[in-house]
């Protein structure tokens, strides 16, 4: 009756709670403590799934990708002060590669704040550096409007990371619940179209382009403009680049991807499209000598403010990709036309990439041991199911496996990203876990490690057995960053030098047995030397899908890349 149900109390853990369900959040990754306990038992007893992680920094990169993943932010749960600083790492990669994500940390108590309160810190001044929106709400009415301006600003505009910030004493205050409204689901970001006349301007410099490229980044992926730009691509026969997590929006085996000719293609293009990715270090920042001077680059993206920067580009199509590419299609039917797949273009990249494959085909074929990098990953792509994630991290690991290791589906890689952040890993693979036994059964992740990345997040292998997510574990393992030793010349070191030898900075421990940390917790664990034993390694792995397992792949301490045309990081010849 009215008066018995006027009087009933709600916590504040509640109330975050029932406003994260009706914000339509499905993940909260974290590590629970003084004072957010309360928050995951309320939020797991709404059905919100609540995994519970063994660094903040980790929970924070999978959150984020969930946000990534499905559109809709992942949760990161945290307590106060240190809690609170290393998720940090996570907020400003969130930020960096433009994905949603909103992290809720727990704080001091208000009439103690400034007194030395426990772990107090100024935390909403410190996220506001990494975030868009940080904020914390005045009463506990007021925690479902922060959470759902919160959730819409990581969402709306060009995606980020929010921060919202709950004091200790908000968690178990009761409030009467009739004094709580909450607000209604925050819609889907609305779709922004770019200007018509834009549009027109844009098909025509395409139309009289001799050597286009399109090139196809993670705002693409995100926006799930797969369907529209394999359309532009097939019907009018261009060649296109694909970025790192740019990879599979249309597959890296179609025959107009030239991503094995990358160097070449950006070198020499006359007109470049791009969408979704910006002229940051990764494309070399749209400058000479990696590009023509007089190169027309057409930006098609969300945020205004990204559009010029670096380059005065040709046309600027301002909008959401998938919606900016059907206009494009819409005007560039109008007349019928198709790039020459005869032309000299074409045939340029092609014999690139050609080469280039053979190059790799050839490194990988050697058969001496310890193995090269080419030859594990060849090994490992004869065996990669299509459908599945790739997760990827490490210097030459990330880098040389990208080029091998070949993705056929949006979304279906993860990497350091534009932060170029190692520690990703585990993380990022513990959410696409999730997302796949939620949403696809059945769908693997492979997370190939270096060594050194590996170590960063290592402890989150307790995590994947804990929940028992079949992920499998690479570990690429020269023994160091970058590059290692070997156990002879180790040990002659160590010799040579003595108790006090000074270990080179580079170097981790030879030949140590990262497997055993898989088996520590239950999983299937593999040493190999050879490709025999990691063709057969990996075949049990993907046979087995009850299980997680951690492949450890021995190769040469001093393998490199091949010979590259230019230097990592090349700006120009200034
Ligand atoms: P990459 O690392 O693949 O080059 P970037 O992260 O540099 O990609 O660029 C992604 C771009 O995509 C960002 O500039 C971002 O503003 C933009 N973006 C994100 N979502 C959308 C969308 N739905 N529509 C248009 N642009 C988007
Ligand atoms: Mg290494």
């Amino acid at each position: 009756n009215f008066a018995e149900r006027s009087e009933e109390q709600v916590s504040g853990a509640k109330v975050i709670a029932q406003a994260l369900k009706t914000q339509d959040v499905e993940y909260i990754f974290g590590i629970v403590g003084i004072p957010v306990t309360e928050i995951a038992i309320a939020a797991q007893q709404l059905g919100i799934k609540y995994i519970g992680m063994r660094n903040e920094q980790a929970a924070c990169y999978a959150a984020s990708a969930i946000g990534y993943l499905t559109g809709r932010p992942g949760v990161c749960l945290v307590v106060s002060g240190p809690g609170l600083i290393h998720a940090l790492g996570g907020m400003a990669n969130a930020n960096m590669n433009c994905w949603p994500l909103l992290v809720i940390g727990g704080s001091s108590e208000r009439n103690q704040e400034t007194m030395g309160a426990f772990q107090e810190f100024p935390q909403v001044e410190a996220c506001r550096l990494y975030t868009k929106f940080s904020a914390r709400p005045s009463s506990i009415e007021a925690i479902p409007f922060v959470i759902e301006k919160a959730v819409r600003s990581s969402i709306y505009g060009r995606p980020g990371a929010c921060y919202v910030d709950i004091p200790a004493d908000f968690v178990n205050l009761q409030v009467n619940v009739n004094s709580i409204k909450y607000m209604e689901r925050c819609m889907s970001p609305p779709i922004s179209m770019a200007e018509t006349s834009a549009v027109c301007t844009a098909a025509s410099v395409i139309r009289n382009a001799k050597q286009p490229l399109l090139i196809i980044g993670k705002g693409a992926a995100y926006a799930h403009a797969e369907e529209s730009i394999k359309k532009l691509v097939e019907q009018y026969k261009l060649p296109f680049l694909p970025t790192p997590m740019g990879k599979g929006v249309v597959p890296d085996n179609h025959p107009c991807c030239v991503g094995a000719a990358r160097s070449r293609a950006l070198q020499f293009a006359d007109v470049i499209v791009l969408f979704g990715a910006r002229l940051n270090w990764i494309l070399h920042f749209g400058l000479p000598p990696r590009y023509q001077p007089d190169v027309k680059f057409i930006q098609v993206d969300i945020c205004a403010e990204e559009l010029g920067n670096n380059v005065k580009p040709a046309v600027t199509l301002l909008g959401n990709i998938n919606a900016v590419t059907k206009q494009l299609l819409e005007e560039l039917d109008k007349t019928p036309w198709q790039y020459p797949p005869e032309s000299k273009w074409w045939k340029t990249l092609r014999e690139k990439m050609k080469s280039n494959e053979a190059a790799s085909k050839e490194l990988a074929s050697k058969k001496s041991l310890p193995m090269n990098y080419y030859t594990v990953f060849y090994h490992v792509q004869e065996q990669l199911p299509r459908d599945c994630f790739v997760v990827s991290e490490g210097a030459n690991t990330m880098d040389i496996g990208r080029t091998v290791l070949q993705n056929y589906r949006p979304r279906h890689r993860l990497d350091a990203g534009t932060f170029g952040t190692m520690g990703v890993g585990l993380g990022f693979a513990i959410a696409a876990a999730m997302v796949a036994k939620d949403r696809s059964p059945g769908q693997r992740v492979i997370c190939v490690e270096g060594d050194s990345a590996f170590g960063f997040s290592g402890m989150e292998v307790e995590t994947i057995c804990r929940y028992n997510l079949p992920i499998i574990l690479l570990i690429v393992n020269n023994n160091g960053i970058y590059q290692g030793f070997d156990t002879d010349t180790w040990k002659e070191m160590l010799k040579f030098r003595g108790a006090t030898a000074v270990v080179p900075p580079m170097c981790l421990l030879p030949n140590s047995h990262y497997e055993q940390v898989m088996t520590a917790f239950g999983g299937k664990g593999y040493f190999v030397q050879t490709p025999e034993e990691l063709q057969k390694s990996l075949r049990q792995s993907l046979a087995d899908t009850t299980k997680p397992s951690l492949i450890n792949i021995m190769i040469e301490p001093q393998a490199t890349r091949k010979a590259q045309d230019f230097h990592w990081l090349t700006r120009s010849n200034m």
